[in-house]
C-alpha cells in the first residue's frame, strides 16, 4: 500500500473513489489532476498514516518522511522551483482532509518554506511586497496552528501597523509596512518563547504533524459527535505547491458552486476576492465580490472556470463546490467536492439532474438526505407581505441558510449551549463565528453574524445543519463586553427576542409568528419517485384529528399509534373526569356508581375523539393503544394545594356514601399515596392496569367500537386496530383480548351493526419478544414499542439515561449512538428479529410495525425495513420516513 500519492496535471495514482484512504480533498485533487485540469502539483499522505501516527504515539511512522521527500522532488520537477532554495523558491501549503468534509474543523498552513533567506529570494523574483505578505501569513498561521500562539496577538500587531499608517485594508500595506509586520510578528513569537524553524523541511514536518494532531482536537471531536461521523481512520494531509491569488491585481481567489446551494438554481454561484489568498474568503474578513464579475476582470480565467466546473459536475454527477485561484491571469483548481446544500436546493438539484439525464432516478432519490426533507418541512414566517412584518425588519444581511428562527439573543456559544439546556430558544449573535463555536451554533435556533459572505464559516456550517442563518449584516454592531448589539437604531440586549429569516436575510425585532411549510410541486414529483421504490408502509403516531390530518397530507398510510391517554390532558373537564375515575376506583372499589359515572363521562370524550380520528383517516387503519401510563401521572403531586383541593372536591361529591367529609379526604389521600411506586416504569401500567381495572379496558374498547360504528353510519370507513400495551405473558394478552371481544359483542348487539376490527399487542417487554410465538395465537398484529423495548432490554431508564450517562457512553465509544435515537440493532434489533420469526411461525399473515421513536429515524428504518410491514412516526417525519424506506430499498 502506498502511503504518499503524488498528483500533477495529467496524472495521479489516486482517484475519486479512494476517499476513505485519501480523504475527500485528496481523492478529488488526484481525480482533477487525472482529468487534466490545471491543479497545482502536490501529494496526499493517507488517512492510514494518520491512524499509524496515533498508534506510534503522535509521530510519523518509520519511512514516511523519506517518501515525502521523494514526493517533494517529483513536485519540483513538475512545477519548477525548489523547496528551500532562495534562488527559485517553491512554497507549499499543508491542509487536512478527511473522508467526510468537516468545514473549518481542521487546520491549514500556507506558504511553508519561507525563512529570512528564502524570503529575500522570493522578493527578488516576485517583488518585496508580495514576499513579505506571504511571510507574515506563514508566521501567523504557523504560530497559530502549529505552535498554539493566539491568532489575536498577530491581528493586534497588524492592526497597530495599519493604524499607525492610517490604513484600513491589508492590501494597502506596502512592502516596507509588511516588513514591519514581519518584525512585529517575530516579536510575538519571542514573547511566547517560540520560534519559526528556519529549516523549511522542519517547518513541513511540524505542520504535517500538527494537521494529524488536529484530528483529535476538542472542536473536531465535537463536530464529529454532533454530525454522527464515525468509523473514519483519520484525516489525510494534502501538501500542495502554492499558487498566489495575492501576487498582484491580476490575481485573486474564490469559491463557487455549480448551482445555487440555497435554492438549487442552475447558475455558477460564488464569490471571489481580487489580490487575496484563500483564507481571506473563507474567514469572512473582507466581503467578497460575486463570481460573475470575474467575467469582466479575468475573462480568460472565467471562461476556464466555467468549462472546468461544467466538466466536474458532469464527471462527479453531483453539484460541485470548488475552490480556485487565479495567478497572473491563469486559473488553478484547488479543490472540488460535492457541495453542501439546503433542503430546497437538494430537492431541486436532484429533480433537475434527473431531468437533465445526468443521474438516474434511483440516484436522484439517493441524492436527497432525510434531513434535507426535514428542512423543507420546517416552519416559515407568516404574513411576510404584511406591514407588521415589514415594520419589524431591522436590517437585511445575506440569506445564508433558509428557514424561520425565533429566539432570545445570546452573544457567546457557551451561553447558547447553557440557555438551550435550560429550555430556552436562542439566537446566537456574533461578529463572525469560528470552529470553536460549533456547539453553541448547534444549540441555537438560528445564527446571525455581522461579517462574512455566503461561504463564511457560519454560513457553511448552518446550511449543513439546515439551521437558519443570516450573515454579513455589516450594519450590526456587537459589543461582547456589555452583551449588547445595535442595529438600525435599536439596541439588542441579551435575552431580547429576535427573529431571523434565513431565506431573505431579514432580521426582525421580537417574536414573529411562524407557519407550517407547504409541499411544492417539485416535492410531490420527488415523493412520487420515492414511493415507487419503497417496500414498506409509513404510518404515523397521532393522537388528535388535526395531527392525523397533517400526517395524511404528508403521506401517512395509517395510524400506527394513538396514545389514548394524551387526550386526557386536552381540557380541564377531561382531566377532572380521569381523576374522579381514579379516585373513585380506589375508594369505591366494587361498590359502584361513582366510578361508573366517571368512566361513562370519559367514554363520551373518548368516543368523540375516536370519531374525529376515524374521519380524518377514512379508509386507513387506525391503531389505538389502550391506557398505558401509571395512574398517578394523572394526579397532582403529593403535598400540593392542588391535591388538597382535588380531594376536597371529590369528598364533597361522594359524601353521603362515604360518611364524614374529613375522613373521606383522609382515605382519598392515603389511597392516592398508595399509588406511588418506587419504579413506576416497571410498575402498574400498560396491560397490568387493564387487568387490575378491566372496566377501563372495557370502557375504551367500547368507545373505540361505538365510534367506529357511528362513523360508518355516516359513510366513513373505520378500520380500528385495538392494541394492548406492555405485554410479557400470553395470559396477560388473552385476558385483555377476552375483555375487548366481549365489549365488541355488546356494542355490536346494542347498535344492531358491526365493523371489522383487529386486536393486537405491542412488543415492548423482552419476555414478550421471546414468547412472540405464544402471543401471536391471540394477536392479529404486533407493533414494536422500541422506546420501552430499549429501556427494558438495555436496562437504561428512558427518562434519565440521556441526562446521566448516555452522552458519555457515546463519547467514550462504549455505544455507537444513543439507543433511544438510533435503534440498538445488535441487542434490541436481535429481539425484534426473534419476535418477527416466532410470531410469523404461529401466524404467517401477522401484520408487523414499529411505533417507537425509531420509526422516524433513517438508520433504524433501514434496519427494520426487511423485518416489518410498516414504520410509524410523528406526522412531520412521515416524508422523511418515506424517503428513508425508499433509500433502504435501493
Ligand atoms: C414505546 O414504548 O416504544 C411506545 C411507542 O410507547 P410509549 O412511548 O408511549 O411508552
Ligand atoms: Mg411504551
Amino acid at each position: 500500500d502506498e502511503r504518499v500519492y503524488v498528483f500533477k496535471k495529467g496524472s495521479s495514482a489516486g482517484r475519486k473513489e479512494m476517499k476513505e484512504l485519501l480523504g475527500g480533498k485528496g481523492a478529488n485533487l488526484c481525480e482533477m489532476a487525472r482529468l487534466g485540469l490545471n491543479v497545482p502539483p502536490g501529494f496526499t499522505i493517507t488517512t492510514r498514516v494518520c491512524q499509524d501516527f496515533y498508534k506510534a504515539g503522535g509521530r510519523l511512522p518509520d519511512g514516511v518522511w523519506e517518501e515525502i521527500l521523494a514526493a517533494v522532488v517529483e513536485v519540483e520537477a513538475a512545477y519548477g522551483g525548489k523547496f528551500a532554495d532562495p534562488a527559485d523558491p517553491l512554497l507549499f501549503s499543508v491542509r487536512s482532509g478527511a473522508a467526510v468534509s468537516m468545514p473549518g474543523m481542521m487546520d491549514t498552513v500556507l506558504n511553508l518554506g519561507l525563512n529570512d533567506t528564502v524570503v529575500q529570494g522570493l522578493a527578488a523574483k516576485r517583488g518585496e511586497r508580495f514576499a513579505y505578505d506571504c511571510y507574515r501569513r506563514l508566521l501567523d498561521m504557523f504560530g497559530d496552528v502549529v505552535l498554539g500562539i493566539d491568532h489575536a496577538l498577530f491581528e493586534a500587531e497588524i492592526h497597530a501597523v495599519k493604524e499607525a499608517r492610517g490604513l484600513k485594508l491589508d492590501v494597502e500595506l506596502t512592502g516596507e509596512d509588511l516588513k514591519e509586520v514581519v518584525r512585529r510578528f517575530k516579536g510575538v513569537y519571542e514573547r511566547a518563547g517560540k520560534s519559526l524553524p528556519s529549516d523549511p523541511y522542519e517547518q513541513m514536518k511540524l505542520a504535517i504533524n500538527a494537521v494529524f494532531g488536529s484530528w483529535n482536537t476538542p472542536r473536531a471531536v465535537k463536530y464529529r459527535e454532533i454530525n454522527r461521523i464515525r468509523g473514519l481512520l483519520g484525516t489525510a494531509v494534502n501538501v500542495q505547491s502554492m499558487v498566489y491569488g495575492n501576487l498582484n491585481d491580476n490575481s485573486g481567489t474564490g469559491v463557487c458552486f455549480t448551482r445555487n446551494p440555497a435554492t438549487g438554481e442552475k447558475v455558477l454561484y460564488g464569490e471571489y476576492l481580487p489580490n487575496a489568498q484563500g483564507e481571506d474568503v473563507v474567514a469572512g474578513i473582507r466581503t467578497p465580490l460575486d463570481v460573475a464579475h470575474m467575467a469582466d476582470n479575468f475573462p480568460a480565467a472565467y471562461a476556464d472556470l466555467v468549462a472546468n466546473t461544467t466538466l466536474l459536475e458532469k464527471h462527479m454527477r453531483d453539484m460541485q463546490d470548488c475552490e480556485f485561484t487565479v495567478q497572473d491571469g491563469l486559473l488553478y483548481m484547488l479543490q472540488t467536492r460535492n457541495g453542501k446544500r439546503t433542503g430546497p436546493a437538494a430537492l431541486q438539484v436532484a429533480v433537475a439532474m434527473e431531468k437533465e439525464g445526468m443521474v438516474t432516478r434511483d440516484e436522484a432519490v439517493l441524492m436527497v438526505e432525510p434531513r434535507h426533507l426535514d428542512q423543507l418541512l420546517h416552519p416559515m414566517f407568516e404574513g411576510v407581505a404584511k406591514p407588521e412584518y415589514k415594520k419589524a425588519v431591522l436590517g437585511k444581511g445575506l440569506p445564508a441558510s433558509p428557514g424561520a428562527a425565533v429566539g432570545k439573543v445570546v452573544f457567546t456559544a457557551d451561553d447558547a449551549e447553557k440557555w438551550e439546556k435550560e429550555g430556552e430558544k436562542v439566537i446566537l449573535v456574533r461578529l463572525e463565528t469560528s470552529p470553536e463555536d460549533v456547539g453553541g451554533m448547534h444549540a441555537a435556533q438560528g445564527i446571525l453574524t455581522a461579517r462574512g459572505g455566503m461561504t463564511s464559516h457560519a454560513a457553511v456550517v448552518a446550511r449543513g445543519w439546515g439551521k437558519p442563518c443570516v450573515c454579513g449584516l455589516d450594519k450590526l454592531q456587537v459589543d461582547y463586553a456589555t452583551k449588547t448589539a445595535s442595529l438600525a437604531g435599536a439596541t439588542l440586549k441579551e435575552g431580547d427576542w429576535l427573529s431571523l429569516n434565513g431565506s431573505t436575510g431579514e432580521v426582525l425585532l421580537g417574536r414573529q409568528p411562524v407557519k407550517a411549510p407547504e409541499m411544492s410541486g417539485t416535492l410531490s414529483v420527488f415523493m412520487e419517485w420515492v414511493d415507487a421504490f419503497r417496500k414498506i408502509g409509513v404510518f404515523t403516531n397521532a393522537d388528535t384529528p388535526a395531527d392525523a390530518a397533517i400526517a395524511r397530507k404528508n403521506g401517512a398510510q395509517g395510524i400506527g399509534l394513538v396514545r389514548t391517554e394524551h387526550m386526557f390532558f386536552a381540557t380541564a373537564e377531561r382531566i377532572s373526569a380521569v381523576r374522579r375515575m381514579i379516585a373513585a376506583e380506589e375508594l369505591m372499589e366494587g361498590e359502584g356508581s361513582s366510578a361508573a359515572d366517571a368512566l361513562a363521562a370519559l367514554k363520551v370524550f373518548q368516543r368523540e375523539d375516536f370519531e374525529g380520528i376515524f374521519e380524518a383517516m377514512d379508509g386507513l387503519p387506525v391503531t389505538i393503544r389502550l391506557l398505558d401510563p401509571p395512574l398517578h401521572e394523572f394526579l397532582p403531586h403529593e403535598g400540593t394545594a392542588e391535591l388538597d383541593a382535588l380531594c376536597d372536591a371529590l369528598a364533597t361529591e361522594m359524601k353521603g356514601r362515604s360518611g364524614q367529609h374529613m375522613s373521606a379526604v383522609r382515605i382519598l389521600k392515603s389511597k392516592i399515596h398508595g399509588l406511588q411506586e418506587a419504579n413506576p416504569m416497571l410498575g402498574l401500567r400498560g396491560c397490568r392496569l387493564g387487568i387490575r381495572h378491566p372496566d377501563i379496558t372495557e370502557m375504551q374498547a367500547k368507545a373505540i367500537l361505538e365510534a367506529a360504528v357511528n362513523v360508518s353510519k355516516r359513510g366513513v370507513k373505520a378500520l380500528p386496530h385495538i392494541m394492548v400495551p406492555l405485554v410479557g405473558f400470553e395470559e396477560e394478552l388473552s385476558h385483555q383480548v377476552r375483555v375487548i371481544r366481549a365489549a365488541a359483542e355488546a356494542v355490536f348487539k346494542a347498535a344492531g351493526a358491526s365493523v371489522e376490527y383487529k386486536v393486537g399487542t405491542m412488543i415492548e417487554v423482552p419476555r414478550g419478544a421471546l414468547r412472540a410465538g405464544d402471543l401471536a395465537t391471540h394477536a392479529e398484529f404486533f407493533s414494536f414499542g422500541t422506546n420501552d423495548l430499549t429501556q427494558m432490554t438495555c436496562g437504561f431508564s428512558r427518562d434519565d439515561a440521556e441526562a446521566k450517562f448516555l452522552p458519555l457512553y457515546v463519547r467514550e465509544g462504549i455505544l455507537p449512538a444513543d439507543p433511544f435515537e438510533e435503534l440498538d440493532t445488535s441487542g434490541v434489533g436481535e429481539l425484534i428479529k426473534i419476535a418477527v420469526q416466532r410470531g410469523r411461525e404461529t401466524r404467517p399473515n401477522l401484520h408487523l410495525g414499529i411505533c417507537g421513536e425509531h420509526g422516524g429515524d433513517p438508520k433504524s428504518i433501514e434496519f427494520v425495513s426487511t423485518l416489518v410491514d410498516y414504520v410509524s412516526c410523528s406526522p412531520l417525519r412521515v416524508p422523511i420516513a418515506r424517503l428513508a424506506a425508499a433509500q433502504a430499498a435501493i
